[in-house]
Order: structure tokens, then C-alpha cells, then sequence
């Protein structure tokens, strides 16, 4: 496979990194740890290169197969509802471009993410090492199976539209640990946020609606 050209990140991309930032922090998102990964993260290396002046809106953006990357602001959303500690083993369920494993990276994040379109994968696993993040771990598999063998995690964060919390992902969360996921149909979905309890419980807290593409059964090509 050939690798991706060598991307550059100038002095004109930090700037509009910074502002992109800026705007996230007005909407109401004042975690530093988020920001400061935002800051660090070129979110133009996940695009193609036809397409690099729309990295810095804060806008979702198609990245084929019918997918999107994730909207900045939702990013960082998720990001600080799921809460990440130092060290903290977080399952990214929708890998995608890969960028929001990065941000979880660069907030110190142990990252474990599956993706269940080949295609996607194939992409974004070569891509991740040519930008520097080699311990950021891809899969290609189906999330609502999560990953038994390196279970449990601190964190779990589901990047697409489940219609009902998948058993199999509170099984793999640790005591204690957050599940993050927008939960519902479709068209809409409630940002919700699960606290697993010692006795191996749940508590439910709901954070606004959103809109993201649905998580599917089983791995495509
Ligand atoms: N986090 C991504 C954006 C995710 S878009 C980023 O930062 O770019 C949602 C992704 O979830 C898509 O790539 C889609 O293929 C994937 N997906 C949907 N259902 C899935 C499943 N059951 N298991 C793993 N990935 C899934």
C-alpha cells in the first residue's frame, strides 16, 4: 500500500486551530484537557487533501463510505462527558477517520477503537502511524461485540446512533467506569452518559440531542 503524502501542519493551520478552538470554548466547552488536545490534533490530516479548508469549520464532514467525521464541537462534547483520566483504557466504538481517537490520545487516553467498515479501517490503521499516534489500537470488527480480550475499560465511547445500550459494552466497563453514547433513532438522538455501579447497575444521565450516523450490526466491506 502506498502511504498518504506527508502532510503539513503550517502556521496557518495552527491558526485556524486556535480559532476553531476559540469557538468551541464560546459554545460552552471550558475542559482544558479537551481544548488542549483540540489544539494539538490537525484535524486537517484526516481529510483528503482536495477538501483541507473545510477542516477548521466547525462542521461534520463526509469521509466516504456514507460516513462523516464528527462535528468539532460534538467532539469535544463527547470527549468531556466521558471524563478521560491519565492512563484511563478507553474503547472508541466507530473509528472512522481516527480522529477522535487522537483527541483521546492526546488527553492521555490508553485508545482501543473498532471500526466495522473495512475500507475505513484499511485507512485509518495506515494512517494513524505516518501521523505519529503508533499506540492508538484499531480494529476491525463489530463494536456492539466491544473487545472482550482486552476488557475491561475505564471509558467506552460510542461515535455512531444506538437505538439501546448494547449489554456486551456495560459488561466490558470496569466499576465505576462511563459509557458515553447518543442514544436513539435515527434522525435524533440523546447524548447520554451511563455510570456503571459496584453491584454491575447502571445510572443514566441525558446531555441534549444530536445527530450522528447509525451503528450497525456486524462488519461490512
Ligand atoms: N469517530 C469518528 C466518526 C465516527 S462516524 C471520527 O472521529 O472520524 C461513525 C462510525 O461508526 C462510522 O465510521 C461507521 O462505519 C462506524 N460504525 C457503525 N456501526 C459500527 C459498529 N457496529 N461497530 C464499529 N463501527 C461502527
Amino acid at each position: 500500500m502506498i502511504p498518504p503524502p506527508k502532510m503539513t501542519d503550517s502556521f496557518r493551520h495552527k491558526g485556524l486551530r486556535k480559532q476553531l478552538v476559540e469557538t468551541i470554548r464560546k459554545k460552552g466547552i471550558t475542559d482544558l484537557q479537551v481544548l488542549q488536545a483540540m489544539e494539538k490534533v490537525p484535524r486537517h490530516f484526516f481529510f483528503d487533501s482536495s477538501f483541507l479548508e473545510y477542516a477548521y469549520e466547525d462542521k461534520p464532514f463526509p469521509i466516504g463510505a456514507g460516513q462523516t467525521i464528527s462535528q468539532p464541537y460534538t467532539v469535544a462534547f463527547q470527549s468531556m462527558l466521558l471524563d478521560v483520566k491519565r492512563g484511563d483504557r478507553v474503547l472508541e466504538i466507530g473509528t472512522g477517520s481516527g480522529y477522535q481517537a487522537c483527541i483521546l490520545y492526546e488527553m492521555g487516553a490508553k485508545v482501543f477503537t473498532i471500526e466495522r467498515h473495512k475500507g475505513l479501517y484499511t485507512k485509518t490503521n495506515q494512517l494513524l502511524p505516518t501521523l505519529g499516534y503508533h499506540s492508538v489500537k484499531t480494529f476491525f470488527g463489530d463494536g456492539y461485540k466491544g473487545l472482550p480480550a482486552f476488557a475491561p475499560f475505564d471509558r467506552i465511547l460510542i461515535t455512531a446512533a444506538a437505538p439501546t445500550i448494547p449489554d456486551l459494552l456495560i459488561n466490558q466497563l470496569k466499576p465505576g467506569g462511563i459509557l458515553v453514547i447518543p442514544l436513539g433513532p435515527d434522525d435524533i438522538q440523546t447524548m447520554t452518559v451511563v455510570v456503571k455501579e459496584a453491584d454491575g447497575g447502571y445510572i443514566k444521565s441525558e446531555h441534549g440531542a444530536f445527530r450522528f450516523v447509525p451503528m450497525l450490526k456486524d462488519r461490512a466491506k
